[in-house]
């Protein structure tokens, strides 16, 4: 097991910390200051503990290219101007600059180096600039806060990882420990609700938590390789870079589960029946129209998918960009009988009115079970957008600040990130 810090770990020290402010930028200001909150008990810490704080992070795909709009620079803005921290940032996260900054850091003083992806050796895990880092920041400890991070062997996560005395921010500890509660020890039925648009990672997702849970409701972009896989028409949906891919991976989950049902009460004024519900739970229905931009009414369809309506008209020229009220219900009900929930990834294009209403109910319904003592787990860069939007992080047992990270876990993989510091220690 990885170890978290103690006070003489970190003493009059100087830490390289690893934190995730890949956040959306909007007009070159950071839009959403969760990941950014998310760190300051791990930076607190340290400098009471008079540590010399030096921050790294990626943001974007910059794909080693410097390149501005995917600058660290407004992050320490904000962490300077929203959250009164006393930091500086240097226009680089190797090299000269960064020693020389490095050289000027008064205990509990924090510096924040340039996005660490301007250099394609980042993300290759390349040993010399893992050196680089650790020898041009003077960097005597290591330690990861970035959980949503971990799953990429990249030189920030894992090659520094090894050179230093290396520990588990606060945050990544506690989401380890979340995740692996949810792994081990969740509270039966256990219903995962699974939306967005990664469908190539998330099909494997599937495949794994179906196997978890008692019941997988799929939503957004991936639902439409399981409509599509289950034989029903999806006319030019967004199936994900690898559609057929997904289809094949689709209809594999679907065929593994078909023998399995979780059975789920049902009551009338009269009597308690019970009914036999499928492993993977597609929609009833969708809205589609032609695009994700349309902006009127009209030009939304309601279609029902209860029959395996092959449809081979391919000029219809739709797309499915939200499950429809009666998903939203069923869903609902489904919710209603969990005591554990998972919820990952939009069930439509939210971004857009027109096609928010299936993520905004689903999210509000899984508040509601929070209230009647659900636990109940949210993740993903989207869910987070999602959340802010309409409710309250308060109203949830727990909201991740990972995505594909969370996945991955979920999914029984070990993470490089985590993995290492267990072996460094
Ligand atoms: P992810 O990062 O995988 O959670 O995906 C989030 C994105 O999924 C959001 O930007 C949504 O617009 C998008 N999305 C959700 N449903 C659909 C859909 N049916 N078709 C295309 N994109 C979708």
């Amino acid at each position: 097991m990885f170890k978290t810090p103690k006070i003489s770990d970190v003493k009059n020290k100087t830490v390289l910390v690893r934190v995730d402010f890949n956040v959306p930028l909007e007009n070159g200001q950071v839009a959403d200051d969760q990941r950014l909150i998310a760190t300051l008990p791990l930076i607190d810490f340290l400098q009471k503990h008079a540590a010399k704080v030096i921050l790294i992070s990626h943001l974007g795909r910059p794909d080693g290219q410097i390149m501005s709009e995917f600058s660290l620079g407004p992050v320490a803005k904000r962490l300077q101007e929203k959250f009164g921290l006393r930091i500086s940032f240097v226009n680089e996260c190797v090299g000269k600059s960064v020693s020389e900054a490095v050289e000027k850091l008064e205990a509990g003083e924090i510096l924040l180096l340039e996005n660490l992806r301007f250099h394609k050796e980042e993300e290759t895990n390349d040993v010399r600039f893992a050196k680089e880092l650790v020898n041009d920041s003077g960097a005597e400890v290591y330690i990861n806060e970035a959980f949503s991070a971990s799953h990429r062997a990249h030189a920030s996560v894992v090659g520094v990882a090894k050179l230093l005395p290396s520990f588990a921010g606060f945050g990544l500890a506690q989401e380890v420990t979340v995740l692996s509660n949810l792994l081990e020890k969740a509270k039966h039925p256990f219903i995962v609700v699974l939306g967005g648009a990664k469908i190539d990672d998330k099909v494997s997702a599937v495949r794994n938590l179906s196997k978890l849970a008692d019941l997988v409701l799929v939503g957004g972009g991936i639902a439409n390789a399981f409509l599509q896989a289950a034989g029903f028409e999806v006319h030019h949906s967004f199936m994900g870079q690898k559609a057929e891919l997904n289809v094949k991976i689709a209809k594999e989950i679907l065929l593994e589960h078909q023998t399995e049902r979780t059975v789920v009460d049902v009551h009338d004024q009269k009597q308690a029946n019970k009914i036999p519900v499928p492993r993977v739970v597609l929609p009833i229905d969708v809205l589609a129209a032609k695009n994700s931009q349309v902006k009127d009414e009209k030009d939304v369809l309601k279609l029902q998918l209860l029959r395996n309506v092959k449809d081979s008209d391919k000029d219809l020229d739709l797309q499915y960009l939200d499950i429809g009220p009666e998903t939203i219900d069923l869903y609902e009900f489904l919710l209603s009988k969990a005591k554990t929930i998972f919820f990952n990834g939009p069930l439509g294009v939210f971004e857009n009115q027109l096609f928010m209403k299936g993520s905004k109910e689903i999210v509000k319904a899984i508040a509601k079970n929070t209230k009647r003592g659900v636990t109940t787990i949210l993740g993903g860069g989207e869910t987070n957008a999602l959340i802010n939007q309409f409710e309250s992080r308060n109203n949830f047992t727990h909201v991740s600040t990972a995505g594909g990270a969370a996945l991955e876990f979920l999914g029984g993989e070990k993470l490089p990130g985590i993995v290492v510091l267990e072996k460094t220690n």
